[in-house]
Order: structure tokens, then sequence, then C-alpha cells
């Protein structure tokens, strides 16, 4: 068994709601989001993305439900998917209520949007009698004109005392199963409002860097900014919002929490960047492997390294590991060299094969 430093993250005291049969807050694995980008009253289309959502692991899915016809259409989704569901809404209660109706699992709306006291309390008591938890969702993007005025530009405080309003509304309606999200686009001033935020309400928060950019530049800002709130203990469940597939969002979110060992699922691949003393070909095997190992969720740790300068150090804490040779390559388990050895030629169907192997026992052992 290959031990590994665990994190000393101590999480924020929250208390907890559940989305659907997804726990978030207090202790509760911390939960990756995305969002459907299809129309969503294109049906098969919403459904068929979120069941890719849902094979790359996806604990919840969001879904924008902007007319009354989007709120027909989450019906039907709603009727063929299993995952939790929430459904995304601006100001028209009329949908709240509706989705409600057809088993939404969660409303993002902010209560300040919703209009008059008549309508706000007419959700928030639909929400009450269904068990249907509701997300308050403050972005840097759309603050209120007086708090836009009041500060001058978006600032911490400016968004949570937007978002504080929202939270006072849902307060004085006696009604505390909601989670609060202050979202931003710039990464200081995202974890600056979170950070206040934290010690302000005692409610899940749900991380998120907004509008964060392409594949890339979007990890990287998301990577950083709910890396270090995650690593102060702070968020119970994020969506990477990426201009991406939102396959790739799922996969940042573990990525970013496998990085910090708050939660394991899949492989977490180690390669060397490759130079000159590479006997395989490193690239193309971890490019191969992470594209044809996409259905595997047992946590391990795979090294896969050109040679023998850094792959035996590596192999010796992976729970797989592979180590460049001259035409063969070494190969380790649970930090123990084995006497078989890969033909380098061969390195990606044995890999994949030894892998499998791996995932299964340890599934094995696990339910055992
Ligand atoms: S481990 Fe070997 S092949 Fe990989 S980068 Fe280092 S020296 Fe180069």
């Amino acid at each position: 068994m290959i031990m590994h430093p665990e994190n000393s993250i101590k999480r924020r005291q929250s208390t907890r709601i559940n989305v659907g049969k997804v726990p978030i807050g207090d202790g509760a694995p911390i939960a990756v989001q995305s969002m459907t980008n299809t129309k969503t009253t294109d049906v098969d289309a919403t459904i068929e993305q979120i069941k890719r959502l849902e094979r790359v692991g996806v604990d919840i899915v969001r879904v924008s439900v902007p007319t009354m016809d989007a709120a027909e259409a989450f019906k039907l989704i709603k009727q063929q998917i299993n995952i939790p569901l929430i459904a995304d809404i601006h100001f028209d209660y009329r949908i709240a209520l509706k989705v409600a109706e057809y088993g939404v699992d969660c409303l993002r709306i902010n209560p300040g949007n919703i209009g008059n006291q008549e309508r706000i309390r007419s959700v928030v008591d639909c929400a009450r009698d269904k068990n249907i938890p509701i997300r308050i969702g403050v972005n840097g993007g759309s603050l209120e004109k007086d708090i836009q005025e009041k500060y001058g530009e978006p600032t911490p405080a400016a968004l949570v005392e937007s978002a504080m309003r929202h939270v006072d509304i849902l307060d004085k309606l006696n009604f505390d199963q909601f989670k609060v999200s202050v979202k931003a686009s710039d990464v200081f001033l995202a974890v600056g409002a979170y950070r206040l935020l934290a010690g302000k309400i005692d409610q899940p928060l749900h991380l998120g860097i907004t509008e964060a950019g392409g594949f890339r530049s979007g990890a990287v800002k998301s990577a950083i900014g709910l890396g270090l709130l995650l690593s102060e203990g702070i968020g119970d469940t994020l969506r990477i919002s990426l201009a991406a597939d939102p396959i790739e969002e799922v996969k940042v979110g573990f990525d970013i929490l496998k990085s910090l060992r708050i939660r394991s699922r899949g492989i977490n691949f180690i390669a060397c960047p490759t130079c000159s003393r590479q006997e395989f070909d490193v690239i193309a095997t971890v490019n191969a492997l992470e594209q044809r190992l996409e259905d595997i969720i047992t946590p391990m740790d795979v090294s896969i390294i050109g040679c023998v300068v850094n792959g035996p150090g590596e192999a010796l804490i992976s729970t797989l590991g592979v180590t460049g040779g001259n035409k063969k390559s070494g190969f380790y388990e649970d930090g123990i060299r084995q006497k078989e050895r890969f033909d380098n030629h061969d390195m990606i169907d044995a890999l994949e094969q030894k892998i499998r192997q791996k995932a299964l026992m340890l599934d094995k052992n696990r339910i055992i």
C-alpha cells in the first residue's frame, strides 16, 4: 500500500443541504458540478450531454431554464436522468414553481430578484414543502446598481453585501436550506469574497471562478482560486466554468480535488515532461491512456516516466509505475519492482491492461 502525506485541511464547519441524493456541506465530500450548454428545449441533446457528464463522474448537473418551454423540456429531461438536477432560473418565479412541480433537486434563483413579497414567499414555501434547497448565486458582473454605486467597483465586500441581501430574505422566511456562491472572474476578488462570506453564514458554499476563460486559462485561474480556498477549508461544492466542453469542467474539478488530496476519483497520472533521454514516447502514452481510461473511477496513482533519472523514485510512491529503459521499460506495482518488463512499442496496451486489472482488484478489496 502506497502512503502519501495526507492533507491537513480542516474544513469549515457548515450546515448540510441535500441536492437530491447528494449531500452538500457538514463534512460531505466536495461535490463536483457542471452545467449543460445545449439548448434545454433540445431534450435529446441535453440528456445526451448529462449522460456524458455522468460518465466522467459529475455529481450534480445544472440546467438553465429560461422559459416555460424550457420548463416543459426540463420535465422530460428529469424523467430520464438519475443524477440530481439544478434549474438555473433568473427572475421568473412561475418557472421556479413549475420545475419544482417537475421534481427539480435544487433551485438556483436569487430571492431578491424574484419580485414582490408574495412571489418570493410562494417560491420559498414551495421549496420548503418539497424539500428543495436553493442556491443564491451572486456574480461580480451583475451586482445591483446601488451596490455598484456604493463601492465604485466590484469588491469582496460588495459581493458579500449583495449575497447577504438574499440571505436575509430567506432568513426572514425561516428558510435555511440554501447554499451561496459569490463568483467573480478575477481570482483575488472571488477569493476575498468567499473568505469574507465564510465567516458570516453557516450554510455551505458553492465555489467557482466565473467566466474563467477558455480551457487552459480557465483551468489555471480556477485551480489557483479554488486551490487557495479549498486549502483553507472553504468550499462544499464547486463548478469550474470553462468556455469548453463541460466534460472538461468535471475533469478539471476532480483534478483540483485530487491535487489537494481532498477527493480522489480515477487515475492520477504522474508523467515527466520528457527530454532526449526518454526511452519511449511518454506524451503519446499519457494522452492515449487518459482517453482510454476515462471510465475508471478507482483512485490510483500511475507514474509514467521516460527514463531511470526520476522513474524509480516516482514509481516507489505510485500504485503502478513504468520507468523507461532501453527497448524494454521497468514496471512497478505498489512501489515494488516487478520482473515483468514492457516492450517500449507495446507500452500503451500493456499499461492499459495492468491498470484495468489493478482497478478491478482494488474495487474487489474495497467491497470486501
Ligand atoms: S525523467 Fe528522464 S526522460 Fe523524463 S524528463 Fe527527466 S531525464 Fe528526461
